[in-house]
């Protein structure tokens, strides 16, 4: 198959950045394509916690938040693997949501607004020439288009295919594995997002909608090598071990069975262009999960995009100026978010450091904010 169209713009991947920007250019009237390898809804490793920076935008491109009963956060713990906790106020706070729900939605709100929306549809190569790109999909279609954007998170085939650096430097640094369940059973405080350090890893709790908790964590691989590459068992030896995790991990059934897991996930810095193709979300930069909002950095970068997007294709501005000012903006809006997320990462799992760090804390109150505020971005 052949798609004679000449699309305006292609994004490659159906998270929150890529289908965010995908309804932004839908609602400007441009013809975007879409391609996500999966096929809505399904349920993704993520902790759904959406900082409230976003909500205005969210509103604003459609997404009627209003009318949805979500859970809303004000609360904050974080306890060291000894157990040692910090509660204080999230002064901005956030929603839960789930990303079945989420994701599914953008989705069907950018083809209502005439995006074109290909799931279940991978895409295997993307080549820029003559001032255009060709994508060829694993079903043996190609598609064109003047502008393509990568919004393929964390880790995916295209990495390779574009021989982006970061990958050299990943093969060397420490990897982690990340986990998630909806748990239900157990009587976790409204309100509140909990934090819980273990040996190597953190896990976070909060409210979704249907009176479940998420659990998402993160772990270095090694603690998964250690137990046998056993989830079960590397829960109870190294998670549980947690005085203030064990009752929720213990008490709680798990909705979703078996857990999802992904791996080979790094966080080394990465390039927002490749090959003349615009990064956005996790492709651009993945922040430490637990120690910042990757959603809101994705949703952030599609919207720091979109205009820049419009003034090239209404020629406006070169595509040279195109990737220099998208490269600027991401970098000043972006890259201290992401560096202080490498650095808060740093310290989560250490057990001494936390240990010092909350008992510091709990006597400095005023750093504690600061720590939240670097974590959390402004409205947009
Ligand atoms: C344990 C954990 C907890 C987290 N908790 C939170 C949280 O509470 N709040 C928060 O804000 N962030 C959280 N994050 C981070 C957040 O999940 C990510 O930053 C966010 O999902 C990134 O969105 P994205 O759109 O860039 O990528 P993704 O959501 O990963 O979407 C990328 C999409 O691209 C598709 N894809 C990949 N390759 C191809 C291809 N070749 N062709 C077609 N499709 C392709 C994939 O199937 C995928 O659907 C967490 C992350 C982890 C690991």
């Amino acid at each position: 198959m052949h798609d004679d169209v000449i699309y305006d713009c292609a994004i490659i991947g159906g998270g929150v950045a890529g289908l965010t920007l995908a309804l932004q250019l839908a609602r400007a009237g441009r013809r975007v394509v879409l391609f996500e390898k999966e096929i809505y809804p399904f349920h993704r490793v993520c902790g759904e916690y959406i900082s409230m920076e976003n909500h205005d935008f969210l509103c604003r491109i459609g997404v009627p938040l209003a009318g949805m009963n979500l859970p809303v956060m004000t609360q904050f713990t974080v306890s060291s693997p000894s157990g040692e906790a910090l509660h204080h106020k999230l002064d901005i706070g956030g929603i839960g949501i789930t990303r079945y729900v989420l994701d599914q939605l953008l989705a069907r709100l950018a083809t209502e607004h005439g995006a074109t929306i290909c799931e279940g549809t991978k895409v295997t190569d993307v080549v820029f020439a003559n001032e255009q790109f060709t994508l060829s999909t694993a079903h043996g279609a190609t598609y064109r288009a003047r502008l393509a954007c990568g919004a393929w998170g964390k880790h995916a085939n295209l990495d390779s295919k574009l021989h982006r650096p970061f990958l050299e430097d990943s093969r060397k640094g420490r990897q982690f594995v990340a986990v998630k369940y909806h748990l239900t059973g157990i009587d976790f405080p409204a309100a509140t997002v909990e934090m819980h350090n273990f040996k190597d890893g953190y896990c976070g709790l909060s409210p979704v909608p249907g009176g479940l908790t998420n659990c998402s964590y993160i772990s270095d691989v090694r603690n998964l090598r250690a137990h046998g590459n056993s989830v079960a068992e590397m829960e109870r030896q190294v998670l549980m071990q947690n005085p203030l995790l064990r009752p929720y991990l213990e008490e709680a059934q798990r909705v979703a069975n078996p857990p999802i897991v992904i791996s080979q996930i790094t966080f080394r810095e990465r390039s927002t262009i490749d090959s003349h193709v615009l990064m956005l979300g996790d492709a651009a930069g993945t922040i430490a999960p637990l120690a910042g909002n990757g959603m809101s950095m994705g949703m952030n970068a599609s919207a720091l995009l979109h205009p820049l997007l419009l003034d090239f294709l209404d020629g406006r501005i070169s595509r040279a100026e195109l990737e220099q000012q998208y490269t600027r903006a991401w970098r000043g809006l972006l890259s201290l978010r992401i560096t202080a997320g490498r650095l808060i990462h740093q310290v989560f799992g250490q057990p001494w450091l936390t240990t010092a760090g909350i008992r510091v804390l709990r006597k400095l109150p005023f750093m504690t904010d600061i720590i939240l505020g670097l974590t959390h971005g402004k409205p947009y």
